[in-house]
């Protein structure tokens, strides 16, 4: 919507992830005084269209607009972020569906990287509805034992340093510290938390010459929830920038391609067919 600097990265990245898969692509960027009833048309027009398997409405909306009745619109079936309450429920009951790409992107991180969840202690820093909730929903289906720590959350070190897997997403900069682990713990890093204070940014990177210098140079840097001295006790760590983010985009991609192949089959179009179908070019308008 309008033209929210951080919005447009973060819509030309996933356009970009599009386009190196050879999924169609359609930008709408309405202009920022649309009103909740303009976008609900927007948002029905793709609803009903056939050759559209997934809708992402780039949050933040402009102040005017009622975020809940959007995303609420979107039809459940092309829900690719997963924030859907039909598919929320689903997450819920431990149903196959649609999830929200963050949590399901650091699943995949722990998958592939050998990290057991089965039994472990987890522990996730925050309770948004789309990073914290769904994420320790997703560690107990795995059957880890899961803890919710949140801004009431008393003595957070001393829970957290219980946690075999620690997952921070609370959007506080560097606030885990060494303390707050216990050595060998896995440690997801979701914060993405922009620094441009040239004593903050000495305070954080003392150890790591070559983020400073990167800070120097371009006056501003990335930083985690998570401390980057936490390396020194971690038995395994996301970085930030290039940990957590990447995989979010990947499976907004694989949520995409899910929703087109589910869409495929209850629609009863055979999955040759669904096959056959051509990948128009990326549209923009
Ligand atoms: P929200 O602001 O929606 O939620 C933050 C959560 O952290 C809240 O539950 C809040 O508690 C909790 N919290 C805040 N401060 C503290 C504290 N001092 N102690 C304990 N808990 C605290 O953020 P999001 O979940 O949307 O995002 C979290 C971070 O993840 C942000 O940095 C965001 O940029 C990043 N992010 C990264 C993505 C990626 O692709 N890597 C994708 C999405 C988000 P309470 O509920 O009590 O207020």
């Amino acid at each position: 919507m309008g033209e929210n600097p951080a919005s447009k990265v973060y819509v030309s990245s996933k356009i970009a992830a599009c386009e190196k898969l050879g999924l169609a692509s359609i930008q709408v960027t309405p202009a920022a005084t649309i009103t909740t009833e303009e976008l609900l048309a927007v948002v029905e027009e793709l609803n009903r269209r056939d050759d559209v398997d997934g809708i992402l409405v780039q949050l933040p909306l402009p102040p005017q607009v009622d975020a809940k009745k959007i995303l609420d619109a979107v039809d459940p079936a092309k829900d690719v972020d997963g924030f859907h309450p039909m598919n929320v429920g689903h997450l819920v009951a431990g149903r196959p569906t649609l999830v929200s790409c963050t949590p399901a992107g650091v699943m995949e991180i722990l998958k592939r990287s050998g990290i057991a969840v089965e039994g472990a202690n987890a522990v996730v820093l925050g309770r948004s509805d789309i990073v914290g909730k769904p994420m320790a929903l997703l560690l107990m289906h795995a059957n880890a034992t899961v803890t919710i720590c949140h801004s009431n959350t008393r003595d957070l070190a001393e829970t957290t340093r219980r946690g075999d897997i620690v997952v921070a997403a609370m959007g506080r900069a560097a606030m885990v510290t060494p303390e707050y682990i216990r050595a060998g713990a896995t440690v997801i890093d979701v914060g993405i938390n922009r620094v441009t204070d040239a004593a903050q940014a000495a305070k954080y990177f003392a150890n790591f010459p070559e983020r400073l210098a990167g800070f120097q140079a371009k006056g501003s840097t990335l930083v985690g929830d998570v401390h980057p001295e936490v390396a020194n006790v971690a038995g395994a760590i996301t970085p930030v920038p290039g940990g957590v983010g990447p995989l979010t985009i990947a499976m907004l991609m694989s949520n995409t391609v899910k929703a087109a192949r589910l869409r495929a089959t209850s629609d009863g179009r055979l999955r040759s067919e669904a096959k056959k179908i051509p990948v128009a070019a990326t549209a923009k308008n």
